[in-house]
């Protein structure tokens, strides 16, 4: 039998940038490819790894980088988009931390574990803040680091009616997660629903007992929601807070809601935001407190892949060629330009370097994990020492420690979470000369 001879496709043939990072988040977005490609040869230059193919009308790249944090992520985008020139814009399909509100009377208006958040851009912002960086104000008050950038218009355009679509029931997206709920292939068993009783948001001064599930957590101390009638995923639009550390306080998240309007936290828009025209879908698997888990990353994977299909259902290719490439923003804002746009992106730039540093210091401690707490000569010791106050209060881990990290000077050190509770409780003075002079600050 003679097949007809297939147009061999090219780099070029690829107009959108689908970033994942976790396995899980990989599995469910090529579940729902209605065709993949064979891969292209790999570039110089390129150390991506990308699946190829179709869905819907558009040919799509499925990225996913090897590590998790917003500057592994800025390169992994960075290669994607100087290898397929011709991707117009990126979608980042993935899980987050849901930031609760207190219950509503409307329980579908209450966040739950497996709805999704969409950044969507509002009053003045792109729709992403990165809560880890920003500036100081007068007052010691720290105000987040707001992404501009908003969405191309083919994305805010096709996000607005999607919204009305699924108002009118009109949506696909619960048909796409049911293909994959029936699909009997290995790689996606475990990523059906988890169940609306493991669905438990605790109260915010209620920390986590013990174990990895909440099986010795005080069942008096769940918040009581209004019971939904159908466990049909929500989907939010609002703000999406990035940052490099993962959330689990439920005290900063809440302190980030009401100050914010954060309705979700993640790890790898803000890297991306300056540059890349893109939009952020987040499937909640956990509510971003001590009490996390893993439980729900497959199914809370697979909604958000299923809501970023129904979005490029409703997109026209023809739309899609009018955008400008993604790779004319990336050669428009090189590093030098991007230092004279002003000192916040200047300290953008500064913070990563530092950022990799610190991740180099804690591997050669052998700390799993750190809060960043960036210090600079022209902020007051107040501010100082309340930038030092938050990096502690987040408790992101028992084992947290808090890198101190000075711009303007070579020095810096990594505070244990003990060395931190002792200065704030009873050595104040001391640590706020020390954090003066850059002398003192004791390195583990
Ligand atoms: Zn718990």
């Amino acid at each position: 039998m003679l097949y007809p001879k297939m147009k061999k496709r090219t780099y070029d043939d690829y107009t959108v940038g689908w970033v994942c990072v976790l396995d899980h988040e990989l599995t469910a977005s090529r579940a729902l490819l209605d065709e993949e490609h064979d891969p292209l040869p790999p570039r110089e230059n390129d150390d991506n790894n990308y699946i190829l193919g179709r869905m819907g009308k558009h040919n799509v790249v499925i990225v996913f980088p090897g590590f998790i944090g917003t500057t592994s992520a800025s390169q992994t985008v960075t290669n994607m988009v100087r290898t397929f020139r011709k991707i117009r814009f990126g979608l980042l399909v993935g899980v987050g931390g849901g930031a609760p509100a207190p219950p509503s009377h409307d329980p579908r208006k209450d966040i739950h574990l497996g709805d999704v958040v969409v950044s969507f851009p509002r009053d003045g912002h792109g729709g992403v803040i990165q809560y880890d960086m920003g500036k100081w104000l007068e007052g010691g008050q720290f105000a987040s680091k707001s992404h501009l950038n908003k969405p191309p218009l083919v994305l805010v355009k096709a996000i607005k009616h999607l919204q009305s679509d699924h108002n009118f029931g009109k949506g696909q997206m619960w048909e796409y997660m049911d293909g994959v709920a029936k699909s009997n292939l290995p790689a996606l068993e475990g990523f059906g629903f988890p169940g609306q009783d493991l669905d438990q948001l605790f109260k915010g001064d209620y920390k986590h007992v013990t174990g990895e599930h909440c099986s010795s957590c005080a069942a008096a101390q769940l918040e009581q929601r209004a019971i939904r009638k159908s466990t049909r995923p929500e989907i939010h639009y609002g703000l999406i807070a990035s940052g490099n550390a993962v959330m689990k306080s439920a005290r900063r998240r809440d302190e980030l809601r009401r100050k914010e309007g954060v309705s979700c936290f993640e790890m790898e828009a803000a890297g991306l935001m300056d540059n890349f025209p893109c939009v952020v879908i987040r499937g909640i698997c956990d509510y971003s407190d001590s009490h996390k888990s893993e439980i729900w990353q497959p199914y809370s994977s697979v909604v958000a892949a299923a809501y970023a299909k129904d979005l490029l259902r409703i997109i026209f290719p023809e739309e899609v060629q009018r955008t400008p490439p993604a790779q004319n923003r990336f050669s428009q804002d090189s590093p030098s330009r991007e230092r004279s746009k002003g000192s916040e992106l200047a300290h953008s730039t500064d913070s990563e370097l530092l950022t990799r540093l610190a991740e180099l210091e804690m591997k050669n401690k052998g700390l799993e994990e750190a809060v960043t707490c960036r210090t600079n000569e022209s902020m007051g010791l107040k501010q100082k020492l309340a930038a030092l106050e938050q990096a502690y209060n987040s408790q992101l881990l028992p084992r947290s420690y808090a890198y101190i990290p000075s711009l303007e000077s070579p020095a810096f050190g990594l505070l244990s979470a003990n060395d931190i509770l002792k200065i704030i409780k009873t050595d104040r003075d001391a640590f706020t000369q020390g954090v003066a002079t850059s002398k003192t600050i004791p390195v583990l």
